[in-house]
């Protein structure tokens, strides 16, 4: 998989979470303990439909600033906001943590970035 397809997945994985939570219908008297009284209300709460929105789009946002640059004179992909080291920077790493269950898991997403 090349550094674009990869970005591409990571950014279809979090595009499929922000759809998800997008169809979810909030009631306007959105409550935790009327919806999953079994659970602990104050995390239902915390991450509401609203909130998972909001946490997909900033993700989308950092990850398209940290997309694959190609060098122009080597081989490889940079991260144009990171400038250091191999594409991917460890912001994009970091968010592609969250996925590393999921089919298709690239490779390029397993790295161990030391420069963290
Ligand atoms: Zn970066």
């Amino acid at each position: 998989m090349t550094a674009d397809s990869a970005h591409a997945w990571l950014v279809a994985q979090v595009q499929a979470d922000l759809d998800g939570a997008r169809v979810v219908e909030i009631p306007d008297d959105w409550s935790s303990q009327r919806w999953f009284a079994d659970v602990d209300a104050e995390f239902i709460e915390t991450w509401s439909p609203a909130r998972v929105i909001a946490e997909c789009e900033a993700k989308l946002e950092r990850l398209e600033r940290h997309r694959p640059r190609e060098y122009a004179l080597s081989d490889g992909y940079y991260c144009g906001v990171c400038q250091r080291g191999p594409w991917p920077c460890a912001e994009v790493l970091s968010d592609a943590a969250v996925y590393a269950d999921r089919d298709g898991f690239p490779e390029e997403l397993k790295k161990f970035h030391t420069s963290m």
